[in-house]
């Protein structure tokens, strides 16, 4: 018998993109020294990394060794002392860079249309400051710190404020609800939590003390609560326990030295967003991390002194705490910070921030895009733009309508875009474009970064020929790598480090073309076996997509007596396209010419909304659920709208 084919990929895109001239000429990595790069990784990653290092961060003590491998245990830059918030922020006050101290460190815009602006000297003052509230509050180095706030430059002092002192953060998504925190709380033991009255999302008032109150009943290992006034809507505070930010800050001494950090020394835990089961507390550490985000910040994003950079991600996930955060300032650049909704008061909320300050490189997920589509092109050319030179993408695999939607509507065919694959677990970005080195096509994330080793491995880990879908893994060890999962070595061997002997396994699956291009094709968890073919739903689902008047979809297995498992589509449509019965025939041929007849859905139910992540990943496990015609579904805590489940079990059936 033939071996079988790991899993089938039919997604096949032929398009091309080069990187103009003129951008290749001023960016910081110019082919010639890609290939440079490349050529001394393969050669000796360690000593790569070790370079890259000493060029972008700076250290109290000096490194002995750079890397010590017991997998699946690393220590980068073994012996080294640093800390990030000197990175961050006291390197740009002193020596040559000095004249930042009033270059804008962070921009910030409340929903309500409030702003603030921050410079280094600004940031660095209030993050000193909170640096002594911590300690003055018993927060001693290696303690746990939970953070759970809007996204107001509170929470970027507090993080900051974290790492200079040494304690841990463990920043907890602000949608998320007090179940969870508590859940979080204790699975860290937090000795300490920061949080605000609340916070503004579309016009509404989140109820961000209310959860904590809840989270911290009773039996807890949080002794103090700090609170931001930000709302200031009605809130209860405990005498002992909880104290208003704006009081402990006002005596608070600017004067507070970075604590000298060990490089492993413990940065933050950060649950990942809970796509595929119970929620994981990724350990993360101080200098690889600060080495690996600011070199990744530097290349991928181009970054030139006078950029103004905005990630449309919430701190609460890894890309905030990487790339609005942590990478970002460490390149003395300046940072975009939003706290409301896209769409609030107008859909088209974005552009205008882009227009207003002039955002010269612009960082959001595909499920923002895809919804940017649905809501129209009208909205978009109502602003200009015109200071957008570099667009990316992160969070799932960019359905290529999309990144042609993007290219043209979003960067009018002038900005390169740069599809980076990563994970909470990776720390920074993995397998991305260059954007003045690396031709890039529409659904691929283009090459692993210099010092990144990816194959693509079948069953029985052996690399794949090229074309050929399987399993993605990493094969060496790398700066930003997570540490292990808090308080849980086991389950870090057993979910990264069993599958396959010696290499981390990333959980998703991929191909690999000719060229050495990876093209990301979800996770493994959602290949469906389809009468003996492994498909990638997400390829079902970008057939889908190129259909016009398809907004969203999601593809799911379900049982099946016979095939084995049936395919389940669920769709939703453009704005003003009905649901009927022969658009469903139409939709169901349409994945018959892209894919071939072995992916027609065997079921299509059109959905108004799919049930999504915070963080606005599609829910499959769910949705599995809801086609197999379960009645209760799995952990649902980490679902953005319960609503949305309801109204898809009414969704009448094909
Ligand atoms: P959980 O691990 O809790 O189930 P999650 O995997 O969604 O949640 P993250 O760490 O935020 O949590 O997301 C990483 C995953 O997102 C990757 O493993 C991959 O599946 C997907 N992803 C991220 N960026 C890309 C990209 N550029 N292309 C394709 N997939 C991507
Ligand atoms: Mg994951």
């Amino acid at each position: 018998m033939d071996t079988p084919v790991t899993i089938q990929s039919v997604l096949k895109e032929k398009r091309v993109f080069k990187p103009d001239p003129g951008f290749v000429r001023q960016a910081n990595l110019r082919p010639t020294e890609y290939r440079r790069w490349h050529k001394e990784a393969e050669r000796n990653f360690e000593q790569f990394w070790a370079r890259r290092a000493k060029e972008h961060t700076d250290w109290f003590t000096p490194w002995k060794k750079v890397l010590d491998w017991r997998l699946p245990f690393a220590k980068w830059f073994v012996g080294g002392k640093t800390n990030i918030s000197y990175n961050c922020l006291d390197r740009h006050l002193e020596g040559p860079n000095s004249w930042r101290r009033n270059k804008a460190a962070i921009i910030w815009e409340g929903e309500p249309g409030d702003q603030r602006v921050l410079t280094y000297a600004d940031l660095h003052r209030e993050v000193c400051k909170f640096a002594n509230v911590l300690r003055s509050h018993g927060v001693k180095k290696g303690d746990r710190v939970a953070i759970y706030m809007p996204m107001i430059p509170e929470l970027a002092i507090a993080m900051l404020a974290c790492t200079r002192i040494g304690a841990i953060h463990s920043i907890v998504f602000g949608g998320f609800s007090a179940e969870a925190l508590r859940d979080r709380i204790l699975d860290a033991k937090t000795v300490c939590v920061v949080t605000a009255d609340g916070g503004w999302r579309r016009g509404q008032i989140v109820q961000l003390k209310k959860a904590v109150d809840q989270a911290v009943e009773g039996d807890s290992p949080v002794k103090s609560v700090i609170v931001v006034r930000r709302t200031e809507n009605e809130i209860s505070m405990t005498e002992g326990r909880d104290h208003w930010w704006h009081d402990v800050m006002h005596d608070a001494s600017t004067h507070c030295p970075p604590a000298k950090l060990d490089s492993e020394h413990p940065l933050f835990i950060l649950y990942t967003s809970g796509t595929t089961g119970k929620p994981k507390g990724i350990l993360h550490t101080t200098g690889g991390y600060l080495v690996h985000t600011t070199v990744t910040s530097k290349y991928i994003f181009d970054l030139k002194e006078d950029d103004t950079f905005w990630c449309t991600a919430d701190i609460g996930w890894v890309t905030g705490h990487s790339y609005v955060v942590y990478g970002i300032l460490a390149n003395g650049a300046t940072s975009v910070m939003y706290e409301g909704a896209p769409n609030w008061p107008d859909v088209d909320r974005f552009w205008q921030i882009v227009d207003k300050y002039g955002v010269t490189i612009f960082y959001t997920a595909p499920t923002a895009i895809r919804t940017f589509m649905k809501w129209g092109d009208e909205h978009v050319k109502k602003h200009s733009l015109s200071s957008l030179r570099l667009l990316g993408t992160v969070g799932e695999p960019i359905n290529p309508e999309a990144w042609i939607w993007y290219n043209r509507v979003i960067g009018k065919g002038r900005c390169p875009i740069v599809d980076t694959w990563w994970q909470t677990e990776t720390g920074g970005i993995l397998i991305t474009p260059l954007p003045g080195s690396v031709h890039t096509k529409p659904g691929s994330a283009t090459r692993t970064f210099p010092g990144i080793f990816a194959e693509v491995v079948n069953d029985q880990g052996e690399p794949v020929p090229p074309d050929q879908g399987g399993y993605l893994v990493l094969t060496r060890p790398w700066p930003g790598m997570l540490r292990g999962i808090w308080g849980d070595n086991e389950r870090y061997r057993q979910e990264y480090w069993s599958r396959f002997r010696g290499v981390y396994f990333t959980g998703d699956g991929a191909r690999c073309d000719k060229n050495g291009y990876f093209w990301l094709m979800g996770r493994v968890d959602d290949v469906m076996n389809v009468a003996g073919h492994r498909l990638s739903t997400m390829e079902i689902e970008s057939a889908l997509v190129s259909h016009p008047v398809v907004a969203e979809a999601a593809v799911v297995g379900r049982p099946d007596d016979i095939k084995g498992t049936a395919v389940a589509a669920f769709v939703s449509l453009e704005r003003e396209t009905k649901a009927s019965e022969e658009l469903r025939h139409e939709l169901r041929g349409h994945v018959v010419k892209e894919i071939g007849a072995v992916a027609r859905p065997d079921d299509l139910r059109f959905a108004e909304a799919l049930p999504k992540t915070r963080s606005g990943k599609i829910m499959r496990r769910l949705l599995r659920d809801i086609a197999a015609g379960e009645t209760s579904v799995g952990d649902t805590t980490t679902l953005e709208d319960y609503s949305v489940l309801a109204r898809l079990r009414e969704s009448e059936e094909a």
